[in-house]
């Protein structure tokens, strides 16, 4: 399958060829077209196969689908990842493919960076958060973004994330999620604990494997 045949929005399309993909991996031939038909999915892939433009284009347009996000509300997708590195990779990609959108907004929620900037960007209303687990709770404790209107998440490196301890984050943001979301959840290997997770919070997942 080709870029052509997902049916994305122009301005992605426009954005995935400026930014040099011609040809869609085999993660993004096998993962966009299950993600865009709103399913959840399970995919074990590692960094390298092109996972993250997998993910994000589905999220950019997910989130066109919804009405306009106005200051004060919440975002529309959250991803979170293990590391500050990972975050901003992924940050940088999802704003890539969203380049030719002009009101789409989005917000990087690390550690050790200035949590009051992060605080007003989050406030402002922006599409998708690309976060650390333990500060995305953080800023939901202190009352500076919500999950409520959040109807797309994906645990990237989700082995890693447990690996590091965040599960309890994890468990955190996936309960207080509304009904309706599609999740995806990606790792580089199913241990039992990557599983259960898959078992607990993905709905008859897609499973997708490079
Ligand atoms: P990732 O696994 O998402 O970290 O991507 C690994 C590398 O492959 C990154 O440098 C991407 O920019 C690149 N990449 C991902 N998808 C494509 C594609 N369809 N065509 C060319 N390069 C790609």
């Amino acid at each position: 399958e080709s870029f052509a045949d997902m049916c994305l929005h122009p301005s992605i399309m426009k954005d995935i060829a400026y930014h040099g993909y011609t040809t869609p991996t085999s993660i993004q031939a096998q993962a966009m077209p299950v993600a865009l038909s709103g399913r959840d999915l399970l995919g074990c892939a590692e960094t390298g196969s092109g996972k993250t433009a997998a993910f994000a284009i589905p999220m950019i347009q997910h989130c066109l689908a919804q009405p306009p996000v106005q200051r004060g509300d919440g975002p529309l997708a959250l991803v979170l990842a293990p590391t500050r590195e990972l975050a901003q990779q992924i940050e940088k990609e999802v704003k890539a493919f969203s380049k030719s959108l002009e009101s789409f907004r989005t917000a990087i929620v690390v550690g050790g960076t200035n949590i009051a900037e992060q605080r007003s960007e989050l406030r402002a209303g922006v599409d998708v958060v690309v976060a650390t687990p333990g500060r995305f709770i953080d800023h939901l404790q202190q009352g500076n973004t919500s999950v409520t209107r959040i109807s797309f998440v994906v645990l990237d490196e989700a082995d890693r994330m447990l690996d590091m301890g965040f599960e309890p984050q994890i468990r955190e943001v996936m309960r207080n999620l509304s009904e309706k979301h599609q999740t995806l959840l990606f790792s580089a290997t199913m241990p039992e604990e990557i599983e259960e997770l898959a078992q607990e919070y993905l709905t008859n997942p897609v499973q997708v494997k490079v």
